[in-house]
């Protein structure tokens, strides 16, 4: 078989076979093909799309190139989740325990940051001592033990995503749907988890913006996953305005603790409690409104902050920081930063609130840059709220000063305000689901 070949049929708009997708992906794995042809393939891909039963066998070839993760060992159903990225989405540490608190098992492996995006490991790394890189029986143990386990993905799960995910960012291929569905279900299939539950992002904070493209993104990563034979569903959730009121590491994991103790913002215990409640339907633990009902319990009764806790202490982590989170180190300055109108706030563009937390250093600019886990932003209004010329709207946090002009330049270009009180949106959109 020639790498020439599989560039041509692409590029004439034919199918490729299992045996070219997989000659491809271990040759991509291997080094055995050069970059040049295989940014060719992807230019392909982007132009001409793959059809269901192509985007599956890419999506498998991904999830076999590397290390895959045999979780046979933990006892009971196995839930995982995953977002495609959002601002100030620290869900994963709330529905997690909630979960696990009915005794589904979550054994989960998380990504750091990506663009704009935060992520759920370097969050996971302000609680002191907590270790997320552990060997595979460890983390097979302490799932079976504590019911859940969050930790980073092991260096070689999916190491040809690694290659190819490289290679579209510097050949703009990065927003091709084949290519989004085959990188995202790649690594969630490496990990064999019997449900998973996709939080599909839409809007100013996602990396998909409409809700047309969306829908499709989820409609294909659930058929993936269907075809993979998983119990499957993908939630269309809104991401034109942060999650929360905290963005950046040790804040989102204090906002995810009051949330846990039962006094979290409204938006964001919603999306935890359908999510989590999408997790226990899949896992058969009853109805639809059966398992909505137990997700709110669960952060009612404290049952999912005690679980959280366990996951904390069994990882090393300080669980003294959970208890009482003033111990959280803060940053050194703090700064206010104050409406320049009066009026609503009638649109924020959440991905350049996510990157105002960046700058703040909550995220990386260079792929090795180190996190500040004390940096990022408390929201005061969000959008829909009134406010008053010179009220404040933000509070930005960094350890360095000179970052905050840069950091309030983009925040305050994010939001737009109107005289009229905004349309409130949904938070959940749609629902696209094997069951
Ligand atoms: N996240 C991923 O892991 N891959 C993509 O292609 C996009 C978002």
């Amino acid at each position: 078989m020639r790498m020439y070949d599989i560039i041509r049929n692409k590029r004439d708009g034919k199918k490729l076979s299992k045996e070219e997708i997989d000659f491809f992906i271990e040759g991509a794995t291997s080094g055995f093909i050069p970059d040049y042809q295989i940014s060719a393939l992807l230019m392909a891909i982007f132009i001409n799309g793959m059809d269901r039963e192509e985007t599956l066998n890419l999506t498998m070839a991904i999830a076999r190139s590397g290390e895959t993760v045999d979780l046979s060992g933990i006892d009971g159903i196995k839930a995982d989740k995953h977002s495609t990225g959002g601002v100030g989405d620290k869900t994963s540490l709330i529905v997690a325990p909630i979960v696990a608190s009915f005794g589904v098992k979550v054994a989960k492996m998380s990504g750091r940051g990506l663009g704009h995006t935060g992520g759920t490991i370097d969050k996971l790394e302000s609680i002191e001592g907590y270790r997320t890189s552990v060997s595979e029986n460890e983390f097979i143990e302490i799932a079976n033990k504590t019911g859940c386990s969050i930790i980073g993905q092991s260096a070689n799960l999916a190491p040809a995503d690694k290659k190819l995910y490289a290679l579209r960012d510097v050949t703009a291929t990065v927003d091709c749907l084949p290519l989004i569905v085959s990188s995202i279900m790649g690594k969630k299939l490496a990990v064999g988890a019997d449900v998973i539950v996709l939080d599909v992002k839409t809007g100013s904070g996602a990396f998909l913006k409409t809700l047309d493209e969306t829908v499709k993104l989820a409609e294909a990563m659930v058929a993936v996953g269907k075809d993979a034979g998983k119990r499957i569903t993908g939630l269309i959730t809104d991401m034109d305005i942060p999650l929360g009121y905290a963005v950046g590491n040790s804040l989102e994991v204090i906002e995810a603790i009051e949330t846990l103790k039962g006094n979290g913002p409204a938006d964001l215990v919603e999306v935890c409690v359908a999510l989590s409640a999408e997790m226990l339907y899949l896992a058969d633990l009853g109805t639809q409104s059966d398992c909505y009902g137990m997700a709110n319990q669960a952060l009612q009764n404290g049952s999912a902050y005690n679980k959280f806790i366990e996951m904390v202490e069994t990882h090393g982590g300080t669980i003294e920081c959970v208890k009482d989170t003033s111990l959280f180190r803060r940053a050194r300055f703090e700064k206010e930063v104050l409406s320049t109108e009066d009026g609503y706030i009638g649109s924020m563009d959440t991905e350049k609130l996510g990157v105002a937390s960046l700058l703040l250093g909550a995220g990386r600019l260079k792929k090795e840059d180190p996190i500040n886990h004390a940096a990022g932003i408390i929201l005061k209004k969000k959008t829909g709220d009134y406010v008053k010329r010179e009220e404040a709207i933000a509070m930005l946090y960094a350890d360095d000063e000179t970052l905050f002009e840069s950091a309030e330049r983009e925040l305050n270009a994010a939001i737009k305000y109107s005289a009229e009180k905004p349309v409130k949106r949904d938070l959940i959109l749609g629902r696209i689901s094997s069951r």
